[in-house]
């Protein structure tokens, strides 16, 4: 056990404060890793503040976190000491469900075990990456390619890898009418990575205030939804939408911009329902889809593919003393368009 400086939510209602936790000894099969960046996501506020449910606090959210292998254990053979790696919303899966058995373990039947807020195979709960250091399995370690800036990387491992998988499993490439619904921190890398992959992109966004920024990193339509005419004008138009809205929005409206066999997939994950019409799913054959993270196997593949394409998010880093504010910013859409922790800040 080694006791590693962090931040953590005291309560669903307190800022964060700093603290320290505990880690693992390396097992065999484990490495260590010195946290360098972490970024912030929207489910660590939504779960900080408990509006998934009730939390275990202390609780040390983050679940994009990039550093360097400082030890590995002496069975591991995928990562050695000096490594670039991250991890992101997952630490193990169970292995043997039909799910794990066929590589898609964030899907895992009997619930991955996620990075901070899940119980851990020592019943202990898991804690996150706001902290200086982290032993995680070596099979949930990414590597994280050179040419990524450090800097930058860590919001791959959960807003990239969210917005990649959809993208690439409903097809979005070439002749591809794409809709990025919210520009944050998931919206803006859905943008980057479906013009990456040759679709037309629209932004959907509630203004107009960052058009200049949706163009400027792939999107070639970028239209306020604040305006009752952009949902009126663009019925029957995308292919696939991707909404990574925080809240609830009129999924409805939204629905009928999908043109023939038209998919809507929901990454923003809102505590509330989102109530869908069936008759607006009737009209042009359309679909209503959720997506979750996405495999190891795939997460590696989005490393790569963003390192091919010079694709890195556009990040503001901060001190980990700067972090409360940051949520608050968040909260306000006011987030250009990834908060990253420095965590030699915190040590
Ligand atoms: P974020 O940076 O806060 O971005 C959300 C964006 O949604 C905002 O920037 C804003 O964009 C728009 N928005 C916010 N409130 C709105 C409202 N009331 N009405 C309309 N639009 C609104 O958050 P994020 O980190 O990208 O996360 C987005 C959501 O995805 C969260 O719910 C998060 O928990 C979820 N998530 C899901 C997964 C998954 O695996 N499915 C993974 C990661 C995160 P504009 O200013 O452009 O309108
Ligand atoms: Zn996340
Ligand atoms: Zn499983």
């Amino acid at each position: 056990m080694s006791t590693v400086a962090a931040y953590a939510a005291v309560s669903a209602t307190e800022p964060l404060v700093k603290t320290t936790i505990e880690r693992r000894p390396v097992g065999p099969n484990d490495v260590l890793i010195e946290i360098a960046y972490a970024g912030i996501c929207h489910s660590d506020i939504h779960t900080v503040r408990g509006e998934w449910g009730d939390m275990v606090y202390p609780l040390t959210v983050g679940h994009e976190i990039v550093g360097t292998v400082t030890e590995v254990g002496s069975a591991v053979t995928l990562h050695a000491v000096g490594d670039r790696v991250g991890v992101g919303c997952m630490v193990n899966s169970c292995r043997e469900c039909e799910n794990c058995l066929a590589g898609a373990e964030n899907y895992c039947l009997n619930g991955n075990t996620g990075t901070y807020a899940s119980v851990d195979r020592d019943g202990s709960i898991t804690q996150g990456g706001y902290s200086t250091h982290i032993v995680v399995v070596e099979d949930f370690v990414l590597k994280v390619p050179q040419s990524i800036p450090y800097e930058a990387a860590a919001p791959l491992l959960c807003a990239g890898i969210t917005t990649y998988s959809p993208l690439a499993h409903w097809n979005a490439g070439p002749g591809k009418r794409v809709a990025v619904v919210g520009m944050g921190g998931l919206g803006h890398m859905a943008v980057k990575i479906a013009h990456a992959m040759g679709a037309e992109v629209t932004v959907l966004s509630q203004s107009l205030s960052k058009k200049d920024d949706g163009l400027r990193l792939g999107a070639d339509h970028y239209y306020a939804t604040s305006d009752p005419a952009t949902l009126k004008d663009l019925r029957n138009s995308f292919d696939l939408i991707i909404n990574t809205v925080s809240a609830v929005i009129d999924i409805n409206a939204y629905l009928g911009l999908l043109r023939l066999d038209g998919t809507l997939v929901s990454v923003g994950a809102p505590p509330e329902a989102l109530p869908v019409a069936v008759f607006r799913l009737f009209g042009n054959r359309r679909s209503f889809a959720g997506s979750s993270i996405g495999s190891i196997a795939e997460t590696q593949q989005m490393l790569d593919f963003c390192a091919e394409h010079g694709i890195a998010p556009e990040v503001e880093i901060i001190s980990a003393d700067q972090i409360n504010e940051a949520y608050e910013r968040v909260l306000a859409s006011d987030v250009r368009y990834r908060f990253v922790i420095d965590i030699a800040t915190l040590a």
